[in-house]
């Protein structure tokens, strides 16, 4: 049977739970759905150290508290709840998750983030958020005068590896090809660098370590020659995706499945918002995740108020 919300909100990390305070405290009744339980990409680090106001948490205790807030400003959340089909063009708008439950709702916000492409090798998982990183602006400094690598060949790898090159001690870029994906004033920059070294035609065959990361291993793709090379950290760029397989055909996406938006964080159908990392955007951290939040909630509530619902 379908339930009636103001807003529904898809995904439950810092936009969608942000979203929700702000709508929740406009007194809209708002239901907040993910696939996992609170938090989203937040609760894969240990160590939050760039939340003004919070001198240092982990994800998991940040999201917790902003759960719990959402909560007592009336928000329905349900963890494990996965929103497998969105109807949302037209004034009629619906949610379809947990394999057949329905929810209608006069407002959507989608805040289903993303996830940075893994290599899906040995000992990744394991230190991931304990050596392994996918943000050099959120975790960059934990690796000062320490040796690391930049796994990745594209812009992002490179512009990273430079700044990096501020804290680390020594910068190896392991990379799957001979030449680089990336613009020649960044792979020259890089090049320039003295703390950066290059390790090219590598496949990375995984991470070693007792307890926290010491080593990557990986192959020559040609001779098959295998190098062990010392890091206290690694940053993998090889690509991020966002999580809005289930709004084709529904909403203009990106060439790279990012949800378009206007300054409003309007998308392509009136009455549906998306924020955080999902949309097509530069930046993608907490503080900006939030910011989106609030900024989605409002426009909805905008929305739900010019259209008299
Ligand atoms: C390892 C790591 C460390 C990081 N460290 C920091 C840091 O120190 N500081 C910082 O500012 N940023 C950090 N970031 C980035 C930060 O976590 C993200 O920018 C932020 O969490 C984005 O928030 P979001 O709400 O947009 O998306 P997410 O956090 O990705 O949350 C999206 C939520 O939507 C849910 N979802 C996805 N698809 C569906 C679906 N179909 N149906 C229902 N729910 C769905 C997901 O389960 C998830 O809970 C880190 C990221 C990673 C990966």
């Amino acid at each position: 049977m379908a339930t009636d919300y103001d807003i529904v909100i898809l995904g439950a990390g810092p936009a969608g739970l942000t979203a929700g305070i702000y709508a929740a405290r406009a007194h809209r009744s708002v239901l907040i759905l993910d696939t996992a339980s609170v938090g989203g990409q937040t609760v894969l680090t240990d160590q939050v150290a760039n939340y003004p106001g919070v001198a240092t948490t982990s994800g998991r205790a940040l999201s917790q508290t902003m759960a719990a807030q959402a909560r007592a400003f009336g928000c329905t959340i349900v963890p494990f709840a996965r929103v497998s089909d969105v109807a949302v063009t037209g004034a009629e708008k619906s949610v379809a998750y947990r394999g057949g439950e329905r929810a209608r709702a006069r407002a959507v916000i989608v805040a289903t983030g993303g996830t940075p492409r893994r290599l899906g090798v040995e000992g990744e998982e394991r230190f991931v958020g304990r050596g392994i990183s996918f943000c050099a602006t959120c975790d960059g400094e934990f690796f000062t005068d320490r040796p690391i690598a930049v796994v990745g060949g594209g812009n992002s790898a490179l512009e990273e590896a430079v700044s990096l090159s501020r804290f680390a001690s020594r910068i190896t870029i392991v990379h799957e090809f001979d030449h680089f994906q990336a613009e020649p004033w960044i792979v020259a920059e890089a090049r320039g660098n003295p703390k950066i070294e290059f390790l090219l035609s590598q496949r990375v065959l995984g991470f070693a370590g007792d307890g926290s990361l010491a080593a990557l291993r990986s192959a020559h793709r040609e001779t098959g020659e295998v190098t062990e090379t010392p890091v206290e950290g690694c940053f993998v760029f090889i690509g991020y995706v966002p999580n809005s397989s289930m709004l084709e055909g529904q909403l203009k996406l990106s060439e790279r499945g990012e949800v378009v938006t206007d300054g409003a964080l309007a998308t392509s159908e009136p009455g549906v918002f998306a924020a955080g990392d999902v949309r097509q955007t530069r930046v993608r951290q907490i503080t900006t995740a939030v910011a989106d939040g609030t900024v989605a909630a409002l426009s909805a509530l905008d929305y739900l108020n010019e259209e008299g619902l």
